[in-house]
Formats: structure tokens, C-alpha cells, sequence
């Protein structure tokens, strides 16, 4: 059986310099840009452009990467790249999260076009298991291949954030939050993400890595350094290894699980080769040599067990956002991000969050959009004692 290939070269740096030669050497191990897209072929860079933040704060794609992803394209002879993400937060445009974040001036360097992130159209997709249609951007629906840039990161509905998430970001502003309360858990917004890869099919993923987010992510985390650029055409794979490296096991991630029952790639250690400049290994010896295990990262193990099952009589136990009312500065964002029709939290004009967690859908787009890091994510001392963590 042929092994999926994730390229794992170790960085330390933004230099870009050593960006570049670090990307240049992470494509030509995983057989050459070539094999992912023709000269001829109009090709779309998609970074992590979730707000407007500074690349050391490392919510977004760092510019050093994308910018090195971007000339090794343009060497390939292709003229026609455009780049562009759609940003989660109501209160941001596409425009402004990447200039916020670097990305803008990066793509300057290279005449790299900015895609139409602002509007698009349904566009149906009748093999989807959980969605039939999606409504992409129209710089999405336009390109012929798709570079998938993403960013390594912990997620409070996922627990990460990395290669098969990121192409939320090619949903239209607004129809993020719809799709929310259509796919209301971790697990069936896990298997609309997979019908979505699906969908879009991008031909690469390249995770930055080299500064990750740990903690509160994806947006109110903390930096930590992983020194890691990872590369392959197996988004599933690629994730299951940054898994490996931050000692979590890809079962428990629900785009790993609904990304291999799809076909969308594999998640066992056994079906993955580690590539690296210095030779291939396995999933456990790159965890050896590159991981981290007190990476921060939610580990419990509730969605088993009889107190999973017990969950919804027990609704005083079920995770939930909590605002901090000492940094809440009362700014509406939280109300607007909720994608409940009658709103399980209000604020603003001076009134600081409140939840209804009888509405609340744990989907936590508000804990994602709260630009002061006022929302985490609240768990009951007993389910901790009991998922081990
Ligand atoms: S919790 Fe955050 S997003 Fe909500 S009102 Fe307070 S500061 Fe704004
Ligand atoms: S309150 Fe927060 S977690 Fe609950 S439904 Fe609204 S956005 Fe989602």
C-alpha cells in the first residue's frame, strides 16, 4: 500500500530568506510544485486571514510564508494567481484582513491579483454527505487550482484548526454563520467541511507552523513556537500529523474522522509517511523528535462514555462560552457573530455579554469574534475530572 506523503521541514524563523528556501525545499521533497498546477492554469493562494491581526499574534498566515509559497508559484511560470480569504468576523472586511496581517503587501511583491472574497453564489454539490450546496466566493469559483495556506491552530468546536478547516474561509462572510446553525456540532460541521474539501478538491496544502497558536484559538490563543512548515495533497494526513506533534490523537478530532470515513485522506499512523530533509519516518518518530506535549490543546474525551450520553439531562456539565466581564468592553461583536436567529448572547450599546445557554449551540463563533479576548470556553470541574484532563 502507497504510504500519503506529509513533507515536514524544521524552521525556526521568518527570515525570509530561510522561509523560502525552506518551502522551496519542502515542494521539490513532495516531487515539485509542477506536479500540483500548469503555467497555464489561473491559481488562488487561500492563507488564514480570520481578522485583521498582526502576523506575530499568529491568528493569520504568517506574510514571510505566504510570500514564499507565492514566488515558488510564480517560478513555476504561472501569471495568472490571485490570493484571498473571507474573514469570520462581521466587523472585518477581506480587504482589511489582509492588510491588517501582511498579506497584502506580500502579494504585492509578486502582481499577485486580490480574488473576489465579498460575493459569490450557490454552487451545488450533489455527492456531499452533509451539504448539497455551498455558497463560495466568486474568486473561489474562478480559479482553476486552489493552494490551500493555512495556519496551525487549537479550535474550541474542532480542537484544531488546520488544513480541512481552513477552507471555511471560501464560504461568503455571512454564510459562515448560517452554516453554523444548519451544522450545529462538532461532528456534522466536521462532515460539511469534508463534503466542502470535496467540493473545492484545492491540489495543495502547505500549514505554517513555525509560530502556532495554543490555548483559547483560533483567535484568542496563545503564540507558541512548533518550528514546523508541513506540506502534502492529503489535507486529512497533513492534520493527523500536526495531531502527532501535539500528542493528540486524530480519533479525537472530528475533521480527521469525517475526513478519512469520506475518502477525503487517511488519519492512521500506519498509512502515513513522514518526509523530512534528512529522511522519511513514522508518525511516532516525527512526534519524538518535532513534538510537543504540553502543547495546549483541549484533550478530554467527552463525546464517549455514559456521561456524554447523560450530557443532555445534565445541562449544567455541557461545555459552554463564558464572557470574563472584567475584559468584556461591551462591543456588540459577540450578538452580531451569534448565528441563532433570536440570539443566545446580547451585548453592546454599553451592555456587556449575556448568554442564554438555553439557545446557545456551542458553536463558538463568539469566542472566535471577540477581538479582547474576553470568551473561553467554559468546562464543568467534573467533566474535567472525568474526561482525564
Ligand atoms: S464578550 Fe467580547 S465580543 Fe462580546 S461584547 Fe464583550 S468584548 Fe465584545
Ligand atoms: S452564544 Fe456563542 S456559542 Fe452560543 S450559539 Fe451564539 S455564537 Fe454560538
Amino acid at each position: 500500500m502507497d504510504k500519503h506523503v506529509v513533507v515536514l521541514v524544521p524552521l525556526d524563523t521568518y527570515d525570509q530568506p530561510q522561509v523560502d528556501e525552506a518551502v522551496r525545499t519542502g515542494l521539490a521533497l513532495l516531487g515539485g510544485v509542477e506536479r500540483f498546477v500548469r503555467p497555464e492554469e489561473k491559481v488562488l493562494l487561500k492563507p488564514n486571514l480570520l481578522a485583521r491581526a498582526l502576523p506575530q499574534k499568529a491568528i493569520t498566515t504568517h506574510p514571510a510564508v505566504f510570500s514564499a509559497v507565492a514566488r515558488a508559484i510564480r517560478e513555476t511560470g504561472c501569471t495568472h494567481i490571485s490570493y484571498g480569504d473571507s474573514p469570520g468576523n462581521p466587523t472585518t472586511t477581506p480587504d482589511k484582513a489582509a492588510e491588517g496581517s501582511g498579506i497584502t503587501e506580500a502579494a504585492g511583491q509578486f502582481g499577485l491579483t486580490k480574488a473576489d472574497f465579498s460575493s459569490g453564489s450557490i454552487v451545488p454539490f450533489p455527492d456531499g454527505r452533509t451539504a448539497r450546496s455551498f455558497y463560495l466566493c466568486n474568486g473561489v469559483q474562478q480559479a482553476d487550482a486552489l493552494i490551500n495556506v493555512c495556519k496551525m491552530k487549537t479550535h474550541a468546536l474542532e480542537r484544531i484548526t488546520g488544513a480541512v478547516k481552513n477552507l471555511y474561509g471560501c464560504v461568503t462572510g455571512v454564510n459562515k454563520a448560517t452554516g453554523h446553525a444548519l451544522y450545529p456540532n462538532s461532528e456534522v460541521f466536521a462532515d460539511m467541511l469534508v463534503d466542502l474539501n470535496r467540493c473545492i478538491a484545492p491540489r495543495l496544502h502547505i500549514m505554517d507552523g513555525v509560530v502556532a497558536m495554543e490555548g483559547n484559538g483560533p483567535t484568542s490563543g496563545t503564540p507558541t513556537p512548533m518550528n514546523v512548515l508541513l506540506f502534502s495533497d492529503d489535507p486529512v494526513a497533513l492534520d493527523a500529523v500536526f495531531c502527532a506533534l501535539i500528542h493528540l490523537a486524530p480519533t479525537e478530532v472530528p475533521t480527521c474522522v469525517c475526513g478519512q470515513q469520506q475518502g477525503l485522506g487517511v488519519m492512521d499512523a500506519e498509512k502515513i509517511c513522514v518526509r523530512t530533509p534528512a529522511g522519511e519516518m513514522t508518525l511516532a518518530q516525527a512526534q519524538a523528535q518535532f513534538g510537543r506535549k504540553d502543547f495546549d490543546v483541549y484533550r478530554g474525551t467527552l463525546q464517549k462514555g455514559l456521561l456524554f450520553k447523560l450530557m443532555p439531562l445534565l445541562p449544567f456539565l455541557q461545555h459552554r462560552p463564558k464572557a470574563d466581564p472584567k475584559k468584556c468592553v461591551a462591543c456588540g461583536v459577540c450578538e452580531e457573530a451569534c448565528p441563532v436567529p433570536e440570539k443566545a448572547v446580547r451585548s453592546g450599546n454599553g451592555q456587556k455579554a449575556k448568554y442564554d445557554y438555553k439557545k446557545c449551540i456551542r458553536c463558538y463563533c463568539c469566542q472566535e469574534m471577540c477581538p479582547v479576548k474576553a470568551i473561553d470556553v467554559y468546562r464543568h470541574p467534573l467533566t474535567k475530572l472525568l474526561s482525564g484532563r
